[in-house]
């Protein structure tokens, strides 16, 4: 892959605008219009502007908040495949592809190192469970194995306590959430495409039973498309426009060290921790299952469609009834263009960390790594993760709004596949051959009321 600038003035654009651009592409207004409008500057959102901007379309990234402001940059930094869905897993191999050559790509530092991921098992029964899944990697030629106790020591050297074995792929890895957004998105800019920090998109105008245009805090904007990228925001901007889109939150905790010697170069989880090498010598640790789901409004509203997964997955979530509910309460799930809106509210997301969890994630870490007790905790913080009923993302359009793309509810898994997702959002907005099969992705499986085409018939190439 090479993002390669003479390519992306080959196709003519539709972009009209009378606004002056600096030298890093930013604008200081918006244009009057555009190919496309990406709403949301998280990884996924970029991505897909770099992957427009690249096939010579004009693009303009809204971010109500700042580029990589919140899952984006506060993710723990695992790029893998290993463990995923069986659904997930072709957009991870994709993804690993252009991580790959996104340093490269975008002349630009995203942190990422093939450094190996290492799933240790406590017991035979995780043996098997990880076993079970090796079938999905060799059908898909992932080089995912599992190790005995000897190699599990020899490359995990400190560890503590008795391992029967572990899942080890040494071609996933990592990448820096800090710096990987952010270097995405000048690339982009370098391509020509907006991208405007602090100004939400309110809503949506239609001509013709199609999207024509967004209606901004600064205005509005003429496009043939729009993609919503909005992470956990995504269900309340669909409901203003009547479209459902079943998605929670749950809050992850995070922590970072200082740099510390000895510990592992591999990220490594066990059953109730986990980490990684972070560039600056530090490591990114958290409590591995142990995210807490605070009882909202909404938590009834989709109470079945969420039931089976809180079924299977229930013990990796702590419920918690508090002060939340009654905030959510308070989000008018309706407003008008020229209303305020929630996103222009709360500009970013930045919930409390739960220290409860950073400190029982640090002490369990300490138990199997001893040398984590040197470390000294730099920074804690904490981040909304949204996830849809399947834990699948949606990247689909949506038929019933012609011109309307969902590239959200990534549940926990997008920063991995945040490239691949972007690009093959772009695919299905340029109707070009789509970098993996969009069909499992699509909105329709989760409301099959919503009638959803993947067909490309109506596209925004010029
Ligand atoms: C603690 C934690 C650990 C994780 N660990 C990993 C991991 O190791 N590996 C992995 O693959 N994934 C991980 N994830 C998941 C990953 O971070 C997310 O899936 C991914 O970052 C989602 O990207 P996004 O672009 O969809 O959303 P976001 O990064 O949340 O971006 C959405 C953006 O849209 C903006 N926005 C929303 N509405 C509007 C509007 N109306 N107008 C303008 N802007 C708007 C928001 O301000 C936001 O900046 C983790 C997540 C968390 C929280």
């Amino acid at each position: 892959m090479g993002f390669d600038q003479a390519s992306a003035h080959e196709r003519t654009s539709t972009t009209d605008t009378a606004q002056s651009t600096n030298s890093d592409g930013q604008t200081s207004s918006l244009p009057r219009s555009v190919d496309v409008v990406v709403i949301g500057a998280g990884i996924v959102g970029v991505s897909t502007a770099l992957f427009l901007a690249q096939r010579g379309l004009s693009v303009l990234v809204c971010e109500k908040g700042r580029i990589g402001g919140e899952q984006s940059s506060r993710n723990w930094g695992w790029c893998r495949k290993m463990g995923r869905d069986p659904i997930e897993i072709p957009l991870a191999i994709a993804s690993a592809r252009l991580w790959e050559g996104m340093n490269a790509a975008i002349e630009g530092e995203t942190g990422f190192r093939k450094t190996g991921i290492v799933y240790l098992c406590r017991n035979e029964q995780e043996v098997a469970k990880y076993e079970a899944w090796l079938e999905h990697a060799r059908r898909h030629c992932i080089d995912s194995r599992l190790i005995s106790s000897k190699e599990i020591m020899t490359r995990l050297p400190g560890l503590s306590g008795r391992w029967p074995g572990a899942l080890f792929t040494p071609s996933d890895g990592r990448a820096e959430p800090s710096l990987a957004t952010a270097a995405m998105a000048k690339a982009a800019r370098r391509l020509g495409a907006r991208i405007v920090e602090h100004c939400a998109v309110r809503g949506l105008e239609t001509a013709g039973g199609r999207v024509s245009a967004v209606v901004t805090e600064r205005g509005s904007v003429h496009a043939r498309s729009v993609v919503l990228a909005g992470g956990a925001w995504s269900r309340l901007f669909c409901g203003n426009l009547g479209i459902a889109f079943p998605q929670l939150k749950v809050l992850g905790s995070v922590a970072r060290t200082q740099p510390l010697a000895g510990a592992p170069i591999h990220a490594v989880a066990g059953s109730d921790f986990a980490f990684r090498q972070r560039l600056d010598g530090g490591y990114t640790i958290a409590q591995k299952n142990a995210n807490i789901a605070q009882i909202v409004p909404d938590s009834f509203r989709l109470f079945f469609r969420f039931l089976p997964a809180f079924r299977s997955e229930g013990n990796e979530i702590r419920l918690r009834f508090g002060r939340p509910f009654l905030d959510e309460l308070k989000v008018p799930k309706r407003w008008r263009h020229d209303d305020v809106s929630p996103f222009e509210r709360e500009r970013v997301l930045n919930p409390k960390p739960s220290s409860k969890i950073l400190a029982e994630g640090l002490r369990n870490l300490t138990r199997s790594f001893p040398v984590f007790r040197d470390a000294t905790i730099a920074e804690q913080w904490g981040c909304a993760i949204d996830v849809t009923p399947d834990a699948i993302p949606v990247i689909s359009a949506v038929e019933r709004l012609p011109g309307f793309f969902v590239a959200s509810g990534f549940s926990g898994h997008g920063f991995g596949v945040g490239p691949a997702a972007g690009h093959l959002m772009a695919d299905l907005v340029t109707g070009d051959a789509p970098i993996v099969d969009p069909h499992p992705y699509a909105l329709s499986r989760l409301d099959p009321q919503l009638s959803v085409t993947l067909s490309t018939s109506e596209t925004a190439r010029p």
